[in-house]
């Protein structure tokens, strides 16, 4: 895929381009750039999140490869490319054989033989670089690939954008020191910022979770965008975040020396927080306020599923008057991913009273709490919302049906196994680093980079000699970029009603002319245009097809494929005159004399 190439100048025909423009949208599309990514003829669906590439989603992608490279080898990366195709054993030796769970295709050779198509290239990188270095002296070296991975992907999503089959590019650093990482860090940070502003996409940083791989400093470039899977927040005193790694600013412990001791009371009918505040307030008051949800402590039972399918329960507590975000206890507990206990789950563990489950019947893990009727039951590992700290009272249940228990002090009357971010993160919410109120946004992870440190070189033995003749395990740090969902998300960007409408720098073309009409002379004139423009080094789209294609035909498909300019030859020919049309604006009339001159002063300006 990535042998995809740019030929320069060329003249690409209607008549005979590879193409066939479609007036309905694909029934399996969603969102915009999937529907006319497809009806434009730049791709084709193979199976789902995989997908065919037709001549001009070539050329876009070709564009797009280029400008990733060029900045790769400005930053000194060095191009190598992987099979896609790779034995388990490296795999096996990080663990992530199995770590990357269902995510992962799987497959066996005729002999028998475990492989895997690789998700991520990390293993092959350290591997290579292991069997060809041996001093300090090598490093720091980058290196980089452009080229296919595959991941089955739970959701494969808005056409290119979650793919299973996609184009990335993928590079690793490889340091003695750690400044040495963080040199090669922040010179992928650079690089990556001009290869988001040369492809014309809006991006913001968002400092990320380390995911997965498990390790230090890491960011994510996001496009914000309405239809972006991503969440991120940030302040307007400079802090972003991907929603998966905020943290929640910890609140001072509150002194409880004078707190009532806690008290159980009947509360029948209260199965949501809702209610339970109603009846509090009207049988409950409290002297100062009014209770609210967030006086509440709720307790949600989770499962927690392993890379090898174990599955342990978990009770995360939080205030109730916020929701639980799966993902972001996913980001906090993975490789394990959380899903919602089921009722067989509850039937294992008799303490758990549903709608009425408090923190006594909960934790510390490994120890013996009572159950129903007195009997010792195993404890379930119970996590906190960062929130609860020392000295917070609450109203939880009381592991009995219809009864809540008011006054529970967090530290008196109760303990957990640790804590965990698990609570959903909201506008206004102030942001960690004490700069300002939160809002949150949507957007694309066009890009990731990620100091992965030393664990994967420990796994599989990447050691040099350092200056003092000793082993030193090396530093990596690890960085891509989602080069189709680049594509797609400049689609996403960069569309109309009619169609698509490419930046210059990736459009498949610069000039989309047609040839309106049907006397010789258009034709004629065109056609010399045409070729007069390719020497000059702009790539047309021409639309030569003589016979039944009426102009509005041409016009439709010349909005739809999207190029920055078209360019109209037609009746106004016979007054010497021809239309020059930018995709999005306003046309202008020049001369056919000086024509080819006028377009290419224009593509030049667009490239400029
Ligand atoms: P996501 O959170 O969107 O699943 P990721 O964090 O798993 O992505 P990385 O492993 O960081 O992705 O991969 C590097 C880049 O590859 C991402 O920033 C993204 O641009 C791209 N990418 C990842 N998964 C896909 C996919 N399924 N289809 C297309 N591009 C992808
Ligand atoms: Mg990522």
């Amino acid at each position: 895929m990535s042998s995809a190439r740019l030929t320069q100048g060329d003249v690409l025909r209607m008549s005979s381009l590879f193409v066939r423009t479609l007036r309905e949208d694909p029934a399996e599309a969603e969102v915009a750039s999937h529907k006319l990514l497809v009806r434009a003829g730049y791709i084709r669906r193979a199976a789902p999140g995989i997908y065919s590439w037709l001549p001009l989603g070539l050329r876009v992608l070709a564009k797009i490869e280029a400008i990733v490279r060029e900045e790769m080898v400005a930053i000194g990366g060095q191009e190598v490319h992987f099979p896609a195709l790779l034995p388990r054993e490296p795999y096996e030796a990080t663990g992530r054989w199995e770590e990357y769970g269902a995510g992962l295709f799987r497959l066996k050779d005729r002999k028998d033989a475990d492989y895997l198509l690789a998700p991520t290239h990390e293993e092959m990188f350290a591997l290579l670089v292991k069997d060809l270095y041996s001093s300090y002296k090598d490093l720091p070296v980058t290196l980089f690939q452009i080229q296919t991975k595959y991941r089955d992907e739970a959701r494969p999503r808005a056409g290119l954008i979650r793919g299973r089959e996609f184009i990335m590019k993928d590079s690793y650093s490889f340091d003695v020191k750690d400044e040495g990482l963080d040199v090669s860090y922040q010179k992928h940070r650079e690089a990556y910022e001009k290869i988001f502003t040369r492809l014309g996409l809006e991006y913001v940083i968002v400092s990320a979770m380390s995911g997965a791989m498990g390790g230090s400093r890491s960011e994510e470039f996001l496009s914000p965008s309405p239809i972006g899977e991503d969440t991120f927040v940030r302040s307007a005193g400079g802090y972003a975040a991907n929603v998966e790694a905020v943290v929640t600013p910890v609140p001072a412990a509150v002194p409880y020396d004078d707190a009532p001791a806690a008290h159980v009371e009947d509360t029948p009918d209260t199965p949501t927080i809702a209610t339970l505040v109603d009846v509090a307030n009207a049988k409950f008051p409290r002297p100062d306020r009014a209770w609210t949800a967030a006086d509440t402590l709720k307790n949600v039972v989770l499962a927690l599923v392993q890379p090898d399918g174990t599955r342990e329960l978990v009770v995360v507590g939080l205030p109730g008057d916020r929701e639980v975000d799966l993902k972001r206890i996913e980001a906090a507990l993975t490789p394990a991913e959380p899903e919602a206990a089921t009722e067989e789950d509850f039937k294992k563990f008799p303490q758990l009273v549903k709608g009425y489950i408090g923190p006594q019947a909960l934790g510390p893990q490994g120890e013996q709490v009572e159950g129903e009727d007195g009997e010792k039951v195993p404890a379930i590992r119970y996590l906190l919302d960062p929130r609860v700290v020392p000295g917070t009272r609450w109203i939880t249940g009381a592991n009995e049906p219809g009864k809540h228990v008011f006054d529970l002090v967090a530290g008196r009357d109760f303990t957990a196994d640790g804590t965990v971010e698990a609570a959903e993160v909201r506008a206004g919410d102030l942001a960690p680093d004490g700069s300002g109120p939160l809002e949150l946004a949507r957007g694309i992870e066009m890009g990731h980079i990620f100091q992965l440190g030393r664990k994967y070189a420990e796994a599989l033995g990447l050691v040099v000699l350092d200056e003092n003749g000793k082993q030193a395990v090396v530093t990596m740090g690890s960085y891509g970029v989602g080069v189709t969902r680049a594509l797609a998300a400049l689609a996403e960007a960069n569309h109309d009603e009619r169609g698509l409408a490419w930046p210059a720098h990736v459009a498949p073309v610069h000039v989309h002319l047609v040839a309106a009409g049907t006397d010789a002379a258009i034709f004629e004139a065109a056609e010399k245009i045409a070729e007069e423009l390719a020497a000059r080094g702009v790539e047309v789209l021409y639309d030569d097809r003589a016979g039944k294609t009426s102009p509005g035909v041409k016009f439709k498909d010349a909005e739809l494929l999207g190029a920055p300019l078209v360019v109209t030859v037609g009746k106004s020919l016979a007054d010497g005159v021809v239309e020059v049309r930018p995709r999005a604006g306003e046309a202008e009339h020049f001369p056919v004399d000086g024509i080819v001159d006028a377009v290419a002063e224009r593509v030049e300006a667009l490239l400029a």
